[in-house]
């Protein structure tokens, strides 16, 4: 049997983990459990309406989307995991209507969107009673994805198919017929090496002679104790940067920052507190009452690149190294799906005629060699 090493075990890789063949191969999954965009992170679903205009991410994005409907079956992802919630988009009433008919016309090709609808003051504040009475845009197929709860349920699936895990700092060491990989003092030798580290995909693939153009980016979250009963809440995406997110068991999520000086740094600021609640105060029916809940941080690290958009795929055209990274702010949309593409090609062996060039820029233009492999 062909052993495959996995390093990260965020949303990719632990989705390809499970989606790999355990028929052909043995897998490992490495994981140093630090600054993990994953389990950080807030967990909206519904790309739908966004301005960027990379087509390729868009695609990507779409079908990611799309995509989770298998997600559940294949998982048994309950509500606390995934929820098709909906989503709520809080603009100024002009924009409002402009985001109706982008949403109307993205919906020819992406029927999950499902109902759009113009809400009243009184409905919003119906549908999320937190928020103030103001318009909003309704899109019934946004959701939430609980990513510390995507991750832990995997794992038990991964474990039933044998999926080995090591909890440590991997290093690739030297790359001749097999890989080597050093975690813990312990070496792995394996005969494909998948790098699904976020951000660390720079230092771990370095020692290879590649320079690869991804940056850490700090992202803070409030998460809210409260005892409201927040089942059918749907997700709110308020103009600006804050989002609230409630989740079934009460918990309610207020975020992101996006800090690009702040590298690798994990610390919790009062900064970002005070950004995030003066962001969203003006929203919400009465901000005092939540923000006196029980509150705890979330923070981790985003990957990103120069043009903000992913990248993965076959490294040497070999099928024996394969990368993914730089998913930004709309990897738990696109992530999953990215495992399943990844694992796709592994297990077919096809990787030579895999052709990813519909979802993303060929992966020279973030990963350049700055030496001779062979
Ligand atoms: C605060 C925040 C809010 C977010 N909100 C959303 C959202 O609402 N919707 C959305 O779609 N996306 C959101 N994202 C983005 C999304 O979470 C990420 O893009 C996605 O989770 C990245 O997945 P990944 O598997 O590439 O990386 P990660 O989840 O970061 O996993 C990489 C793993 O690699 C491991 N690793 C790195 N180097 C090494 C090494 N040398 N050895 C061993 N292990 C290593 C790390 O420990 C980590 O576990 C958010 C992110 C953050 C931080």
């Amino acid at each position: 049997m062909k052993k495959i090493t996995i390093i990260g075990g965020g949303i990719i890789g632990m989705t390809l983990a499970v989606y790999l063949d355990h028929t052909q191969y043995e897998v490992t999954v490495i994981d140093q459990l630090t600054g993990q965009a994953t389990s950080a992170s807030a967990g909206i679903i519904s790309p739908w309406l966004s301005k960027r205009r990379n087509k390729k991410w868009y695609r990507l994005a779409q079908d990611g989307a799309a995509f989770f409907e298998r997600l559940v079956q294949d998982f048994g992802l309950d509500q606390k995991i995934y929820a098709p919630s909906g989503t709520l988009i809080v603009q100024p009433e002009a924009q409002l209507l402009a985001l109706a008919e982008l949403a109307a016309l993205r919906k020819e090709t992406a029927p999950e969107i499902g109902e759009i609808k113009l809400l009243t003051s009184l409905e919003t504040k119906q549908a999320l009673p937190l928020l103030k009475p103001q318009p909003s845009l309704s899109i019934s197929g946004g959701g939430r994805l609980d990513g510390r709860g995507y991750l832990l349920r995997l794992k038990t699936i991964a474990q039933k198919k044998k999926v080995k895990f090591i909890e440590g700092t991997a290093v690739i060491q030297q790359q001749s017929d097999t890989w080597h990989v050093k975690v813990n003092e312990q070496s792995i030798f394996s005969d494909i090496l998948c790098v699904t580290a976020g951000p660390g995909i720079q230092q771990l693939l370095a020692p290879l002679g590649y320079q690869v153009d991804v940056r850490p980016q700090k992202g803070q979250l409030l998460s809210f104790a409260t005892p409201f009963r927040t089942d059918d809440w749907p997700v709110a995406m308020l103009a600006g940067e804050g989002d609230l997110i409630p989740f079934a068991d009460g918990t309610i999520l207020l975020g992101a920052t996006h800090e690009n000086n702040a590298k690798w740094d994990l610390t919790p600021t009062e900064e970002a507190k005070l950004q995030l609640t003066a962001g969203i105060s003006g929203f919400l029916q009465d901000p005092d009452s939540l923000f006196s809940m029980p509150l705890s941080y979330r923070v981790g690290t985003r990957a990103y690149t120069a043009d903000f958009a992913p990248f993965f795929g076959d490294l040497t055209d070999q099928g024996s190294l394969f990368a993914a990274s730089g998913l930004g702010s709309s990897g738990l949309t696109t992530g999953p799906y990215i495992g399943f593409l990844l694992a796709q090609a592994i297990n077919s062996n096809t990787h030579h005629a895999t052709d990813f060039s519909q979802y993303s820029k060929p992966m020279t233009n973030y990963i350049t060699p700055s030496m001779d492999l062979t």
